[in-house]
C-alpha cells in the first residue's frame, strides 16, 4: 500500500464506502492528490466527482456576510425560536445527522421532511398499505438468475450497480455460477453496463413507464389462470408479455429492480404496488423479489433514523409536541408553497448542487461549501461531508446494513450534528 500523504494530512485508504449514492459501495481505494483526494480504485462518475471535489473552508454567513461560527449558531437558533413553523428539509446527511435534525426539530417544534421524500413515498404508500417481498444486494448478487429492470434509469442513479451486482463472475455459491438474464422494461434505459461473462440473454421491452402496472397486472392475472384479451397489452404484443411471464416461473431466483425517483409520472405508487403484488402472486410457485433502489443523498438513513426515532417514515411534525405524521400535510414543498411555514432549515452535505426550494422566508442553510441558492440566506454555515470530512454511519438502500464511513482528510468543516446540537443547546 501507498504511505503517500498529501498536503491536507489525507492517507491512502482501502475498502472505503462510499457516501455519494444509496448503494454504498465499500471497496473503494482512494488517495492523496495535491491537496485534495483521488480515487485510485473502484470509483465512479458520482464517486470521482463527491470524493476528488476540492477542499473549501468559506467562513459562515450571515445575510452574506462571513461571521464567526458561534455567531452563526446563535443567529440560527434565535430563527428557530421565533420560528411559528419551521422546517427542517435536505436532511442529505448520516445518521447522526439525521438524529440532530430531529432532536432540533422536536425541540423547536417543527417538521422533518428529505429533499426525495417524493420518491421515497412512491415506495412507502406501498409498504404501508399492502407489503411487499424485497431481496437484497447481496442476495440479488449471488442468487439472482433474471433481473427484471422496471422503468428505472438505474446506471444512472447508481452507476456501479450493474458491475457489482449483475455483472458479477463469481457468486457467494459457485466460482461459475449460471448466466443471468437482463430484461430491461421500459423506453430509453441505459444499458451499456450489463456485459461480461456473467450475462446471458438482455432484452429490452419497450413499455411506457406509466403502463408498466398494466403489464405486470396483466401478468398476474394470466399466471392465476385468468383470462386478459387482445393482441396487445398496454402497447406491447401480446406474446413478449407472456414470454416475459414464462420466463419469470421458468427463474429460479427473480429479482424486480426499480428506483422510485425514476418513476416521475402521476400515482407511481400503483406501478410499485403492481410490482410488488406480482412479486407475491409469482412466489406462490417460484422464487422472486423485489429490490428497490435510491436512497441517494442519505434519503434512506433519513428514512430509517426517522422511523426508529418517532416510528413514522419523515413528513413528521413536531409542532404539538409530540411526532404527528401526515404524508401529505407535512410534505416540505407543500408547507412552503402554501406559506404555513416561516422558516427553512436546509441541509445538504454531500453535494453543493441539490437546490433548496426557492422560498422568500428567512433561510438557514448548513451545506457543502460551493453551495448555491437562487437567494442569499439569513445564516449559511458550511459543513463537511461525512466519509470525506468526518467519520460517519449511512444505512444502505437495501435496510439491512449500516455501514461505517471514514474521515479521509484533514478538515475543519464541522460536521451537520456538530452544528445542529449546538443550534439546539443555544434554543
Ligand atoms: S455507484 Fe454509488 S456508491 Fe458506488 S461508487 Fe458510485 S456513487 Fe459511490
Amino acid at each position: 500500500m501507498k504511505s503517500e500523504m498529501s498536503r491536507n494530512g489525507a492517507n491512502h485508504h482501502e475498502n472505503v464506502a462510499c457516501p455519494f449514492c444509496g448503494i454504498l459501495c465499500d471497496d473503494l481505494d482512494i488517495g492523496p492528490s495535491g491537496d485534495g483526494l483521488k480515487v485510485l480504485k473502484n470509483g465512479c462518475v458520482k464517486s470521482v466527482a463527491g470524493f476528488e471535489r476540492p477542499l473549501s473552508e468559506p467562513k459562515p454567513q450571515i445575510d452574506g456576510k462571513d461571521v464567526s461560527l458561534d455567531e452563526a449558531i446563535t443567529a440560527a437558533a434565535r430563527l428557530i425560536k421565533e420560528s411559528r413553523l419551521p422546517v427542517f428539509g435536505g436532511l442529505g446527511t448520516d445518521v447522526d445527522g439525521i438524529r440532530a435534525a430531529i432532536a432540533l426539530a422536536e425541540k423547536g417544534g417543527g417538521v422533518v421532511d428529505h429533499a426525495l421524500s417524493e420518491g421515497q413515498y412512491r415506495n412507502f404508500r406501498v409498504l404501508q398499505n399492502s407489503g411487499w417481498v424485497l431481496t437484497t444486494l447481496t442476495e440479488a448478487r449471488n442468487r439472482a438468475d433474471l433481473f427484471i429492470v422496471a422503468g428505472s434509469d438505474i446506471h444512472k442513479l447508481h452507476p456501479r450497480f450493474f458491475e457489482r451486482i449483475v455483472c458479477n463472475e463469481a457468486s457467494m455459491f459457485s466460482d461459475n455460477p449460471p448466466k443471468r438474464t437482463v430484461v430491461f422494461l421500459g423506453e430509453g434505459l441505459d444499458q451499456s453496463a450489463v456485459a461480461g461473462k456473467r450475462i446471458g440473454e438482455v432484452l429490452t421491452i419497450p413499455a411506457k413507464a406509466d403502463r408498466i402496472a398494466e403489464i405486470l397486472d396483466a401478468m398476474r392475472a394470466m399466471n392465476k389462470g385468468g383470462a386478459v384479451s387482445g393482441d396487445t397489452i398496454a402497447g406491447l404484443p401480446r406474446a413478449a408479455v407472456e414470454d416475459l411471464l414464462e420466463r419469470c416461473k421458468a427463474a429460479s431466483y427473480g429479482v424486480i429492480v426499480w428506483a422510485p425517483p425514476s418513476l416521475t409520472f402521476p400515482n407511481a405508487d400503483l406501478t410499485v404496488q403492481a410490482i410488488s403484488e406480482f412479486v407475491k402472486e409469482i412466489n406462490l410457485t417460484s422464487r422472486f423479489a423485489g429490490l428497490s433502489l435510491g436512497g441517494n443523498d442519505g434519503a434512506t438513513s433519513a428514512g430509517a433514523v426517522c422511523s426508529w426515532q418517532s416510528g413514522f417514515p419523515l413528513r413528521v411534525s413536531y409542532a404539538d409536541g409530540t411526532p404527528d405524521y401526515d404524508p401529505v400535510r407535512f410534505s416540505a414543498t407543500k408547507l412552503l408553497d402554501a406559506k404555513e411555514a416561516d422558516l427553512l432549515l436546509w441541509l445538504s452535505s454531500f453535494s453543493p448542487d441539490i437546490p433548496p426550494p426557492d422560498t422568500d422566508i428567512p433561510t438557514i442553510f448548513l451545506a457543502a461549501p460551493g453551495f448555491k441558492s437562487a437567494r442569499t440566506p439569513k445564516v449559511y454555515i458550511p459543513v463537511g461531508t461525512p466519509g470525506v470530512d468526518h467519520a460517519g454511519t449511512m444505512v444502505r438502500v437495501d435496510n439491512v446494513v449500516s455501514l461505517p464511513l471514514k474521515k479521509l482528510r484533514q478538515s475543519n468543516l464541522p460536521s451537520a450534528a456538530d452544528v445542529l446540537e449546538k443550534i439546539e443547546a443555544a434554543l
